[in-house]
Formats: structure tokens, C-alpha cells, sequence
């Protein structure tokens, strides 16, 4: 069996879980407003355009995303990093797009970075089949969960879909003592307000049972901006500014009370 990959790079997280090799999997059926990896979105492999600018003169050309790997290759390829996943507490993180759009190959994967020795983490947005997630949980050893919104419209009109399976499948999760770190995208215009925060708290308050470990404030940056522009592709945030550090305390502040570790950023 392969995988469709789009990208694989080694992460040391500032104050994270240790060094990390992060395989970016094709395919998400979200289609959030300040994705930074838009290459990833669709769920086939995909030839961009790319616009390269130096100074006045700009150069186009064709660049394919999306390479196919098996489980055995890409248990290869962390090996290769071992000693500095081992050396630092890290290990294997499946990101996207969304991993659970592949999930007999994930489950393969997972099942086979473990046996191998590797800690595993899939960053994932929750919105998968219920079956789809109980399948992948018992390979992973921690999840890295969205929340976008808990407001269904708001959350509907920013990502496309709705958000009861996401916050059905992070109770699920939970009940069944996964390990969970919640990412919290904070985007100007959509979520970066104090009131949103508040909400947040309450939302999270009934469901810290303990294995809510860590929250993490993603606050929008541009860096996924030059994305839009080398593919030519139309960026609905171009207008939007970047969350300021004053506000991002403010947010740490209000959910503070919860007791669960905060960090900017992750
Ligand atoms: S869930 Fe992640 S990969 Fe999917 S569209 Fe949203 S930001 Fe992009």
C-alpha cells in the first residue's frame, strides 16, 4: 500500500514534544481561509503553476505535489533521525491536509512507526468517520487537534463544514484517555477576539478530564501568503493583518483558569 505525501521536514519545536519528522499527507476536506499549506488540500497528486519573481522580471514554470511512499519507506526515512527523535524526546508527527483522509495507509504507518519504536502524533482538523478515528487511536500516541471555532455558522463559513463531528470526535477522543494537545488557530476577523476566548473556556471546562495536555494559540501569520502568490492562487486573507503579542496574552490570560499549559504558537 502508498501513501500520496506532500511534504516531509524535520522540526525541533520550540518548547514541544522534541525533534520531530512531520510527513505532510494529501487531501483535506476542510477548506480553511488562512491555510498555509493550500498545496496539500486536494487529495490527488497536482501539477501548480509556480511564480518565481526576482526583482521586476517574473518566471513561471510547473511544479508536481504529491509523492507516493509506503509504510516501509517512511519508518526508512525516521530512521534516518533517530537519534535525534531519541536524543530529544521526539518522534513522528502525520500532518496534512488531513491524515485521516487516508486511513488504512495511516493506520499501516502508525502501526509500524510504534512496533519501530517511534512516539506517534497525528495532527489532525477531527473531521474523519468516527471508525476511521477509533482505528488510527490505537497507534497514536498523542493527537494534536484543531478547534477552529465553537460557533457552527462561524465555523461553517471559515472551513466549509460543520463543526459537530469535530467536537463529537474530540469528546470521543477524551473518553477514551487520548492524549490531547488543542491547537487553536487565532485569526483576525474569525477568532482572534476576546469573547471567542471566553467561550473557549467554558467549552473546554467541561471537558478537562486530564488528558487535555497543553493548548496551543497558532496565531495568523503571512509566511503561508507567498504560497498563494508562487501558485497563483487567490488568497481571501491578503487584506487580513497579523495578531498582535498584546492580544495573544490577553487570550493566554482568559484561559488561564482552565489549569491546562498555554503556549503561543507549536
Ligand atoms: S484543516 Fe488544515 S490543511 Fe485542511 S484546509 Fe484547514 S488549515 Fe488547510
Amino acid at each position: 500500500m502508498k501513501g500520496l505525501i506532500f511534504n516531509i521536514k524535520r522540526y525541533a519545536i520550540h518548547d514541544g514534544p522534541g525533534i520531530r519528522v512531520t510527513i505532510f499527507m494529501k487531501g483535506c476536506p476542510l477548506d480553511c481561509w488562512w491555510c498555509h499549506n493550500p498545496e496539500g488540500k486536494s487529495s490527488g497528486r497536482v501539477t501548480v503553476g509556480r511564480i518565481d519573481r526576482i526583482g521586476e522580471r517574473e518566471f513561471r514554470s510547473e511544479e508536481q505535489v504529491g509523492m507516493e511512499y509506503s509504510p516501509e519507506e517512511l519508518v526508512e526515512k525516521a530512521e534516518r533521525d533517530r537519534v535525534f527523535m531519541e536524543h530529544s524526546g521526539g518522534g513522528v508527527t502525520f500532518s496534512g491536509g488531513e491524515p485521516l483522509m487516508q486511513p488504512e495507509f495511516l493506520t499501516e504507518t502508525l502501526a509500524l512507526m510504534q512496533q519501530s519504536g517511534f512516539h506517534t502524533t497525528v495532527d489532525t482538523s477531527g473531521y474523519a468517520r468516527k471508525e476511521t478515528l477509533k482505528q488510527v487511536m490505537q497507534y497514536t500516541d498523542l493527537f494534536l487537534y484543531d478547534l477552529k471555532h465553537t460557533d457552527p455558522d462561524m465555523h461553517r463559513k471559515y472551513t466549509g463544514v460543520s463543526n459537530d463531528l469535530v467536537i463529537s470526535n474530540l469528546d470521543m477522543l477524551l473518553a477514551e484517555g487520548k492524549d490531547v494537545w488543542i491547537r487553536i488557530p487565532v485569526i483576525p476577523g474569525v477568532s482572534a477576539d476576546a469573547a471567542h476566548m471566553d467561550n473557549l473556556r467554558v467549552f473546554l471546562e467541561s471537558r478537562n478530564n486530564g488528558h487535555i495536555k497543553e493548548i496551543n494559540l497558532l496565531p495568523y501569520h503571512k509566511t503561508g501568503s507567498s504560497k498563494y502568490r508562487r501558485f497563483g492562487l487567490d488568497d481571501r486573507m491578503a487584506s487580513v493583518s497579523q495578531v498582535s503579542n498584546g492580544h495573544l496574552d490577553d487570550y493566554i490570560e482568559r484561559l488561564k483558569p482552565l489549569g491546562i499549559h498555554l503556549k503561543k504558537g507549536g
